[in-house]
């Protein structure tokens, strides 16, 4: 008898590609960087894509820490075209962190899932995003009505995939593992880690990625939830 649905944020229900996309067009341009040396904007966000994953690993790993992730991903972009500038970089990130949050795209058919959803079970939220970040994001694509409980992995202390922050969130939630399903885009930090917690993955595919893992459950939509839960 499941009666918790956990959900992911980014890139399961707030569209994080689409809304960077967005974010970073506007301060490229903001910031004049063609002015001072990049070539198009789509090269450099394709550079700062890279960075930005890289550091965001390094980051998972407890290796960097979140104000060094903040403005290196865009020092280092910066840096491909032979800009040097630690300022630029600081306002650059700074601005991204602000204006990004703000932007309102969802995955198709997210606010019709999840007031469907919450008629019958009650919805939280598990995250490896900034405490700060996540609830501007909530808040601005009109998502907090839907949730019961928030958990950043800055609030946990730990980060998915590791069983502890699905531990802390099922204890917040006052919700049994077995009672519960998590839902998310990421196979390994949301799936197999919620597994290792003891509670059901639903993997959410939209892009229809190949994997190695055995999966019970898959959706490549958001409105298949309707159907299945
Ligand atoms: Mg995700």
């Amino acid at each position: 008898m499941i009666k918790h649905i956990f959900f992911d944020l980014d890139r399961t229900l707030w569209d994080f590609e689409k809304n960077s996309h967005t974010t970073l067009l506007q301060l490229i341009s903001h910031f004049n960087l063609i002015g001072k040396g990049i070539d198009t904007p789509e090269s450099f966000i394709k550079k700062y894509k890279i960075h930005n994953a890289r550091l965001w690993d390094l980051y998972r790993e407890d290796k960097i820490k979140k104000e060094e992730l903040r403005s290196k991903r865009f020092l280092m972009a910066l840096a491909e075209y032979g800009i040097d500038n630690k300022n630029l970089a600081e306002q650059f990130g700074l601005a991204y962190i602000k204006q990004s949050p703000l932007q309102t795209n969802l995955f198709p058919f997210s606010h019709e899932v999840l007031s469907y959803l919450k008629n019958k079970y009650t919805l939280h939220i598990i995250t490896n995003g900034f405490e700060e970040v996540q609830h501007i994001k909530l808040a601005a694509a009109d998502l907090k009505q839907y949730f019961d409980v928030v958990v950043t992995s800055e609030k946990a202390g730990v980060k998915k995939p590791n069983a502890k922050i699905f531990e802390f969130a099922l204890e917040q939630a006052n919700a049994k593992a077995e009672q519960s399903i998590m839902i998310g885009d990421d196979l390994v930090v949301d799936i197999l880690g919620a597994e290792k917690a003891g509670v059901q993955g639903i993997y959410f595919n939209p892009n229809k990625e190949d994997y190695k893992e055995e999966v019970v459950h898959e959706i490549f939509c958001l409105s298949e939830l309707m159907t299945l839960l």
